[in-house]
């Protein structure tokens, strides 16, 4: 085992869609050494089972709107979409909005990105190792007697490497913890599989078994390969795949703590609320989607005979009302089954065998309702019945060894394995095990609603906030007294660069990790390109991500070009109309550089979405916000002075040494203090903030240069020029007439100066 004091270890098996979100997650948010292990069999992280697919006519069930990964920033895949509409083209379907359903591939591409992006963010003492290998068996170990504290190890064996061990084990397994058996016969192919519709004749004849989403798949994939060949698609009941409808969810129509605990009282109370919406006009999808944050409640509130009375009789009912298809895919299916090349069955198999002559199968099937049994001759048989979840009578020998060891034990409906309210994995006695947790799929039976991303992604994000809690406290020894700062502390590891715009008078701060290299321009000017980029080269840094305090009005930005050339996160605040940009702030982040920690302060006034940024105690990149002995104006771009004195005020409150960065100073002085300004800053000494708004009032000022081009550029983060073209001779001579300016102005200093010294 590594030396006591080593990073704690989490190891997720499964880089499907909930092993990815955790380790983003935890990348994100861990504010302390960690060694991050994700482990996948497929060899792919960050597409699973589901966005694996490289048919992309293979589309979300989900519209693009409701499938950002992250929870609290609900169009963080719009603005990706919305990033790489060029590079996604193929995959996009045209004016693909928030309505749209997106090829899963996209969504597999998304994942990967996001988990990069966290990646690229993480703090420089967080590392994520990918491994390409299959989870053989868990080994739990006695805790290390060397080690501070006790903490649960466990000791993973995988296939195709030396074992590694790990204070904690994530179970992201999801759909996969049981795998498709490796061929089922000839001519049978799992629907799961990119065999299952390969090598097949144009003119042959396919039954799907189960009418669910995979169905719908294989349909798709058929149709899209100029299949001519009929289709029978054969499930018990005959359900066909219901489609999406674009209907605002019925909220709160059911009150989960005083709803019916049976299924037939719940089944009833449904159907009297979709009769009763729809002669109100309703769709009744918009019942079922009301459901949807309380299902959960409604499922726990069913005793287990309930339980299993719902999944014998309700469940196939619930499954093709609550998870639904893409409308342009329902319109598939109907035009096909008009054709007649597509045919429904409501028939059980009863046995299924080789046909006697080459290839194909003979299905033996009984419709519903009748006695009598029919063959039918297939050319080939595709599987497409649902995921199995039955941990308990499973003989995949991971499942029984894990059992065998006591650590994981089925649900008593044998839909998973029982775990308690967080994920943490129970034993048969219901006891927690320490440092084992799943997420998913495997919590269905406790939670039924525990399959789609909606609820993925809270669970990811709650259990990485358990994780995070559990590790050992970080405590940092007391420096020696010679060392306690007595000015502004000093970060060892901080490299920090001031440029300067001549022509608009703007300030870029180049803010780096030394240590690790990873970089931030705050700022950035586009005009500057060059001399930025040459720097990061010189100074063999990377640019991690672009920092804007506000939407200028003074420049355009560089940062579009500089994500264009570093391929660097543009991290800006979030002003109406802001296109493309990777994370919009708010106020209140902490954005991770290395092993340095910005904080983003909200500080509107100038202009409302205005930031300031800081590190530490010791330096604050303070925008428009404060200058040296002033602050920023705030009767251009929805300026409100009494907001500036309010910022202003939080920012004066901040430590007495911290220095200060401005944007711009007319004077040519490049940085101030907190305290000096407190003391000197005219705009604000001695002034209440009913004085400040009358003085900010008074101010008439004329409007910034590029204003009209910098607006409309910088909404688009500079990647976009203004359809007005950049007006080039106009920028030419205000440079030259501010450079006529300031020579006079230096002039009549030193004509002053000579005076002065012989009067
Ligand atoms: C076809 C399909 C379409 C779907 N469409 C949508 C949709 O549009 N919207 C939506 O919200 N949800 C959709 N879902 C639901 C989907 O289940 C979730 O969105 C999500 O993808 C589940 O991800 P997961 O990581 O939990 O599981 P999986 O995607 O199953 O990932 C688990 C991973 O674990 C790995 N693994 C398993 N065992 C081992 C082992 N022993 N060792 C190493 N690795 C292992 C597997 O290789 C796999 O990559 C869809 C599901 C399917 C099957």
């Amino acid at each position: 085992m590594a030396p006591p004091d080593s990073p704690p270890v989490i190891a997720i098996v499964g880089a499907g869609f909930s092993g990815t979100l955790l380790a983003s997650q935890l990348l994100r948010h861990s504010r302390q050494p960690l060694r991050l292990l994700l482990i996948d069999r497929s060899g792919r992280f960050g597409t699973g089972l589901a966005y694996g697919t490289a048919d992309p006519a293979h589309l979300l069930n989900v519209s693009a709107g409701a499938m950002s990964a992250w929870a609290d920033d609900p169009s963080h895949l719009l603005r990706w979409i919305d990033l790489n509409r060029e590079a996604l083209a193929d995959l996009l379907p045209s004016g693909a909005d928030a309505s749209s359903f997106v090829p899963r591939q996209l969504y597999g591409l998304y994942l990967q990105s996001v988990l990069g992006d966290a990646e690229c963010l993480a703090r420089g003492e967080i590392s994520l190792q990918r491994i390409s290998d299959e989870l053989v068996d868990l080994e739990p170990l006695p805790p290390d007697p060397a080690a501070p504290v006790a903490r649960a190890r466990h000791r993973l064996h995988l296939k195709g490497q030396p074992p590694i061990e790990a204070h904690h084990v994530v179970l992201a397994w999801g759909n996969s913890a049981i795998p498709p058996p490796p061929e089922p016969g000839p001519g049978v192919r799992h629907g799961w599989t990119a065999q299952a519709t390969a090598d097949l004749d144009p003119e042959a004849s396919v039954a799907l078994l189960g009418t669910g989403l995979t169905m719908v798949d294989m349909v798709v994939s058929l149709h899209r390969q100029g299949h001519r060949g009929p289709i029978v698609a054969l499930s018990r009941r005959g359900h066909r795949p219901n489609a999406h409808r674009s209907v605002p969810p019925l909220g709160d129509w059911i009150d989960a703590d005083r709803a019916p605990a049976t299924v037939l009282g719940l089944w009833r109370l449904i159907r009297a609320r979709a009769d009763q919406a729809a002669r109100e006009g309703h769709d009744w999808r918009a019942v079922i989607d009301g459901l949807r944050p309380r299902t959960q409640a409604l499922w726990q509130r069913l005793d287990a005979g309930e339980r299993r009375r719902f999944l014998r009789h309700a469940a196939v009912v619930w499954d093709v009302h609550r998870h639904r298809i893409a409308p342009e895919l329902k319109a598939l299916l109907e035009q096909l089954e008009a054709s007649g090349q597509l045919r429904h069955l409501a028939a059980r198999l009863l046995a299924n065998d080789d046909a006697p002559q080459g290839s194909g199968r003979l299905l033996r099937i009984r419709r519903r309702g009748q006695a009598s049994t029919e063959v039918l001759r297939v050319d080939r048989l595709i599987l497409c019945t649902g995921i199995p979840l039955a941990y308990g009578s499973s003989e995949e020998p991971l499942l029984v060894r894990l059992q065998e060891r006591g650590l994981l034990s089925p649900d008593p409906l044998d839909l998973g394995s029982r775990c308690d309210a967080h994920g943490a994995l129970l034993d048969a006695v219901g006891a927690v095990q320490p440092g084992l947790h799943t997420l998913g799929s495997p919590r269905k039976g406790q939670l039924w609603e525990s399959i789609a991303v909606p609820e993925l992604r809270l669970q990811a994000r709650d259990l990485a906030q358990r994780l995070l809690a559990s590790l050992p406290r970080q405590l940092q020894g007391l420096p020696p007294f010679e060392a306690v700062p007595a000015r502004a502390p000093v970060m060892p590891s901080l490299l920090l660069r001031q440029l300067f715009d001549a022509d608009t008078n703007a300030y870029t701060y180049l803010i780096a990790d030394a240590k690790s290299g990873d970089a931030a321009l705050v700022d950035p000017v586009l005009e500057q390109l060059d001399r930025d980029l040459n720097l990061l080269q010189e100074l063999n840094l990377q640019l991690r991500f672009c920092l804007e305090t506000r939407l200028h009005t003074d420049h355009i930005t560089g940062a579009g070009q500089l994500r264009r050339r570093t391929g660097c996160l543009l991290l800006v605040p979030a002003a109406p109309g802001i296109r493309n940009a990777d994370r919009l702030l708010t106020g209140g982040e902490r954005l991770e550089l290395g092993s340095l920690s910005i904080e983003v302060i909200a500080t509107p006034g100038h202009t409302p979405e205005h930031v300031a940024y800081r590190i530490g105690d010791s330096h604050l990149f303070s925008g428009d916000a404060l200058l040296i002995r002033g602050c920023g104006r705030t009767d251009i771009a929805d300026g409100d002075a009494g907001q500036l004195y309010d910022s202003l005020q939080r920012l004066l409150a901040l430590p007495e040494t911290m220095l200060v960065f401005p944007s711009h100073d007319d004077s040519g002085r490049s940085h101030s203090s907190i305290g000096e300004e407190r003391r000197h800053n005219p705009k604000l000494a001695g002034r209440n903030r009913e004085d400040f708004v009358r003085l900010m009032n008074q101010e008439s000022l004329a409007p910034p240069e590029w204003l009209r081009e910098a607006l409309p550029a910088n909404r688009h983060l500079g990647d976009l020029q203004p359809s007005d073209p950049y007006d080039q001779e106009r920028r030419q001579l205000a440079i030259a007439s501010r450079q006529a300016q300031a020579t006079e102005e230096a002039n009549k200093e030193i004509y002053n100066a000579f005076l002065g010294m012989f009067i």
